[in-house]
């Protein structure tokens, strides 16, 4: 039985605290009209769609994953200060970017909240792809979220929290998390890394953000972009041809790690859809798959992990602006009607 979690109160509205970046509800609710304007799936949709989600994260889910001083600071009125580091609202020289405090109807503080809410769907459809094989969440993926800091539009790691209170709660011994959105999964590499029973394989545009600077500074710092997921697939722009084939190459990678053939207890998928052409994130530019490349990914990926019998949660990740829903739409049509 298959599950598609769209919880209304888990949507974030950035437009609500004055930030002014394309990741718009429309994608979530587009895709879902798309899905009950098909006859066939509305009228099975009591089988397949959930509109509640009865969990929730709390203090002691993010001390698993992060460093008890950022957990301080997110539990503190310095959230401020890290959600706007993590949005990246303010620029070195103080001005705003893509931020408009204006606009806002609510404090800052209250978008952390909306961030937990929305990171708790993620839980839920791993437990339920633990229970019945597959869940797919209308959220989720903030990949960006490391150990001590947040950026790239992610506070804290949806996909950690959820991994890691899996493996706590003895839900699961292993887990797999494939990571497909066009931004390198960095924060989930670098906290997995302290996860023996949790490994990662992220495919990405080769170059831009976050992978725009250097590995390490002119002072020799290390940029915490690069920590290394255990399969990393870099994608050069005008290489999307070929993108395809070393998804495959890299997950058959990813399952023989340790040189002999292995099985997770679950998978957690970031389907992002900011590989699409269409998608309009300017960051995204030099990676553009097709739609149908787009839908090719998603079959292979559902596929591999179906083949093996592994129970996957699949979560949206990035996809900006006003087509990014036609990607998630042309999944959830294929995967729903397959018997
Ligand atoms: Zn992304």
């Amino acid at each position: 039985m298959k599950t598609v979690l769209f919880d209304e109160s888990g949507i974030i509205n950035l437009k609500m605290f004055g930030i002014e970046i394309p990741s718009l509800k429309s994608r979530k609710t587009n895709t879902l009209e798309a899905l009950l304007g098909d006859s066939e799936l509305n009228e099975s949709k009591d089988t397949w769609l959930v509109v509640t989600n009865p969990y929730s994260i709390k203090r002691e889910d993010l001390e698993r994953i992060h460093t008890a001083e950022y957990v301080e600071k997110l539990y503190s009125e310095k959230v401020d200060v890290c959600i706007k580091n993590a949005f990246e609202l303010e620029k070195p020289d103080g001005t705003f970017n893509r931020y408009n405090p204006e606009q806002m109807e609510a404090p800052l503080s209250e978008l952390f909240n909306q961030v937990l809410k929305m990171s708790s769907g993620t839980y839920y459809a791993a437990i339920k792809a633990l229970e019945t094989g597959f869940c797919y969440y209308m959220g989720g993926g903030m990949h960006h979220g490391h150990k001590d800091f947040g950026h790239g539009f992610c506070p804290t790691n949806d996909i950690m929290l959820s991994a890691s209170r899996i493996i706590s709660e003895k839900k699961a011994n292993s887990i797999w998390i494939i990571d497909v959105d066009a931004h390198k999964g960095d924060g989930t590499a670098e906290i997995a890394g302290d996860f023996d029973s949790i490994r990662t394989l992220s495919i990405h545009m080769a170059q831009g953000w976050p992978l725009d600077e250097p590995e390490y500074d002119s002072t020799g710092k290390f940029n915490p972009a690069y920590f290394p997921s255990d399969i990393d697939i870099n994608i050069k722009s005008g290489e999307e041809n070929t993108y395809n084939a070393r998804l495959v190459k890299g997950m058959k990678q990813l399952e023989n790690l340790n040189g002999i053939q292995e099985r997770p207890d679950l998978g957690i998928v970031l389907l992002g859809a900011d590989p699409y052409e269409k998608d309009e994130l300017p960051s995204t530019d030099s990676l553009n798959l097709t739609e149908a490349q787009m839908l090719e990914r998603d079959k292979i990926v559902y596929n591999f992990l179906n083949d093996r019998n592994i129970p996957a949660a699949y979560t949206m990740a990035g996809g900006y602006g006003s087509y990014s829903w036609e990607a998630h739409y042309n999944f959830l049509n294929w995967v729903l009607k397959k018997k």
